[in-house]
């Protein structure tokens, strides 16, 4: 017995169905299927995470890497920055996945040490704050913002000097 008649129609009855979740997602707020949160979500990073980036840019630096396991700082973090360290990925390109034949391995990140100096060095701008839908992933909208716009961190670099990378010891400056 052939099923492919009714499969087409399962097929469209279900892309249907995806489509009317994904376009009434802030109303219905969960999956009608797995009970997951679809909500568009607010994220924001905060002082304590972007020291922690700070810190992990100092580490890098010092260990001549890039590439890292989050276990590898974990002495960096604290359980918030810990837990929500990969967020970063998706706030302007400092942190990302390493992929390998297209496929990142868990808990591996990656840091651009170039754009980490000029964002600690007040010369580039990151979202602060964005908009995310759940569903396709995509960044609705977002606020940016520069390294000043959180103080105590850029004291701190103002008063100790900004770690650089491409100079080859500073050790006063750890
Ligand atoms: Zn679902």
């Amino acid at each position: 017995m052939k099923h492919e008649y009714y499969d087409k129609v399962d097929k469209e009855r279900f892309s249907k169905e995806k489509l009317y979740i994904h376009e009434n997602r802030n109303s219905l707020e969960r999956c009608p299927y797995c009970a997951g949160s679809i909500k568009d979500r607010k994220v924001a990073v905060y002082r304590g995470l972007i020291r922690a980036l700070y810190d992990v840019y100092r580490w890098c630096g010092v260990n001549r890497r890039h590439e890292f396991k989050t276990r590898e700082i974990k002495h960096l973090l604290g359980k918030n920055e810990y837990n929500r360290f990969g967020d970063l990925v998706r706030f302007g390109g400092i942190v990302y996945k390493p992929k390998e034949d297209g496929e990142s391995e868990k808990a591996l990140f990656g840091i651009n040490m170039a754009r980490a100096k000029e964002f600690f060095a007040g010369k580039r701008d990151i979202p602060l704050q964005i908009v995310l839908d759940q569903i396709s992933g995509e960044i609705l909208s977002e606020v940016r913002g520069y390294v000043g716009d959180f103080p105590e961190l850029s004291s701190f670099i103002g008063k100790n000097g900004l770690y650089d990378h491409e100079k080859p010891v500073q050790i006063n400056l750890l």
